[in-house]
């Protein structure tokens, strides 16, 4: 039987299970514990419970899975912490009354960590769910063998990709959760962008805030259902565009001031003042990679069965916004991970994983090495230190300006991290705080955050003020080490 065909019938097979929810998954007899364990290949490693994505389901799972004593490795991907770093403030995260996005992240993950949940900053290229254990391999060129996977990788929001957009994402003023924001923009003027039902929904929820909401449609119609439509005429303080499309976004540097409207009736371009921008233009489910090895659904989701996490894939999970595209919420996601974890957990217990087979794997486990790494990277805080771990550094160095409010620069240091222990003495790295090296931010004429410097010979060879996944800062040194 060739690995499509296993696959297949490994999902008719599970026809059953659909329908008793996933309670037994880890008993059908489909994999053998004991004689995968009795014909480990020394060359692999193995990893119990390996959970994809580091967003509020990704960390959840793998605190519940460790919690019940497995031992669990999270994929972090190209955006650790997920979604949740994007922003600044979050006012319903229970317990909290206001925190930062970045901080409940890390919070989350430093108790994951507390429960011995292992980090990998590396992204999952390719799965093979036709093989047990399921074979992963990472975009850093890795291959990992799991008992369970935990996916939840989340959904990307459609973005309008205009000038302007990434400038003043989040912290800027251009949001995608009205839900999340809207308390934000009390007795302001503010646009959401979209003309389907989720338009509509944000609308609402910003016009109990907002003095004026525009919702602006780049068609002549909107396609939200005739109902919600109708719920329009109950708000007054909304009104609705039509025709006009988003070509800038305006801003003074710090916030948006408005945008720029291309009118497609008039065939004309006009300036519109806003304090905020709501898109309502879509998500994307993150399952490009899981394509013909979890069932998805028309738009791409992965739809768990019943009341349970389970996929129809024996011992592979799905949590967070990669099956929910109704509710979207960080508290929504945690919980659907947390409960992906217990599901893990009970099938690994099911399949017969216990301490004793725990200790037999323990030398070919994915290890602690990698996570345990010593921190490699220099803190530079004032002009002396700039001159003596910079200016007079006899190896190319790369600095990262950052700020601890830039959500994106908190995202990129673990990549800076990573790379740092890779170019280990062929580079060095060095991280300034621009709120507490003022002089030296000011020196350099860093007026953004991130801002990435190459100091070659004490002078700036390049520089760079977008974010980087850890791949695009692996490129962007190599160039410069020669
Ligand atoms: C600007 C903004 C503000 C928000 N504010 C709020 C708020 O105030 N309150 C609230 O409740 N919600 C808020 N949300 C929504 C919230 O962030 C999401 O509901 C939540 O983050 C979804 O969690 P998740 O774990 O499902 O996915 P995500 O948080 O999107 O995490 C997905 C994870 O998967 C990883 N990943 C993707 N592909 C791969 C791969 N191939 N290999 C390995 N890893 C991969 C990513 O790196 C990421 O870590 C906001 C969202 C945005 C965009």
């Amino acid at each position: 039987m060739n690995a499509q065909q296993k696959l297949s019938s490994l999902i008719s097979g599970m026809l059953l299970v659909s329908l008793l929810g996933c309670i037994g998954q880890g008993k059908t007899g489909y994999y053998n514990l004991q004689a995968m364990v009795q014909a480990v290949d020394a060359n692999k490693i193995y990893i119990p419970l390996a959970v994809i994505g580091s967003g509020p389901a990704g960390i959840s799972a793998a605190m519940y899975g460790a919690n019940a004593g497995m031992p669990t490795v999270v994929f972090e991907g190209n955006k650790p912490g997920g979604l949740l770093t994007e922003t600044t403030y979050v006012e319903n995260w229970p317990g909290i009354k206001s925190t930062r996005g970045p901080v409940i992240m890390e919070t989350i993950k430093d108790q994951a960590q507390g429960f011995g949940v292992l980090f990998v900053n590396d992204s999952i290229d390719s799965v093979d769910f036709a093989q047990w254990p399921f074979v992963l391999h990472t975009e850093l060129g890795h291959t990992y063998h799991a008992l369970s996977v935990v996916i939840a990788t989340g959904a990307s929001p459609s973005v309008l990709s205009v000038p302007g957009e990434q400038e003043y994402w989040g912290v800027g003023g251009v949001n995608t959760c009205a839900v999340c924001h809207a308390p934000l923009y009390k007795g302001l003027h503010v646009a959401v962008v979209g003309g389907g039902d989720s338009a509509i929904e944000e609308a609402i929820q910003l016009s109990s805030y907002a003095k004026q909401v525009t919702i602006l449609v780049r068609k002549g119609t909107m396609r939200a259902s005739d109902r919600m439509q109708k719920l329009l005429s109950g708000y007054p303080n909304i009104t609705v565009r039509y025709y006009v499309e988003v070509q800038k976004i305006n801003g003074d540097g710090n916030n948006i001031t408005g945008v720029q409207l291309y009118n497609h009736e008039t065939k004309s371009t006009e300036d519109m003042v806003l304090d905020g921008l709501f898109l309502a233009i879509g998500h994307d489910p993150n399952t490009k990679l899981f394509k013909g090895q979890v069932p998805l659904d028309a738009q791409g989701y992965i739809e768990p069965i019943g009341r349970t996490q389970c996929t129809t894939i024996p011992g592979v999970f799905a949590a967070g916004e990669v099956t929910d595209k109704v509710y979207r919420q960080a508290g929504i996601s945690a919980g659907q991970g947390s409960i992906a974890g217990i599901d893990a957990a009970n099938f690994l217990k099911e399949l017969g994983f216990n301490a004793l087979i725990e200790q037999t794997l323990k030398p070919y486990l994915f290890t602690t090495q990698r996570a345990e790494k010593k921190n490699v990277v220099t803190v530079v805080q004032n002009m002396d230190e700039w001159e003596e771990k910079v200016v007079r550094s006899t190896l190319p160095v790369i600095v990262d300006f950052y700020a601890d409010y830039c959500p994106s620069c908190m995202q990129m240091l673990p990549a800076f991290q990573a790379a740092a222990q890779q170019f280990e003495g062929k580079v060095s790295f060095v991280k300034i705080d621009t709120e507490t090296a003022t002089d030296v931010a000011e020196k350099m004429y860093v007026l953004r955050v991130p801002t990435m410097l190459i100091m070659k010979n004490g002078q700036v060879a390049a520089r760079y003020n977008e974010t980087m996944t850890f791949k695009e800062l692996v490129e962007f040194v190599q160039k410069f080490v020669s």
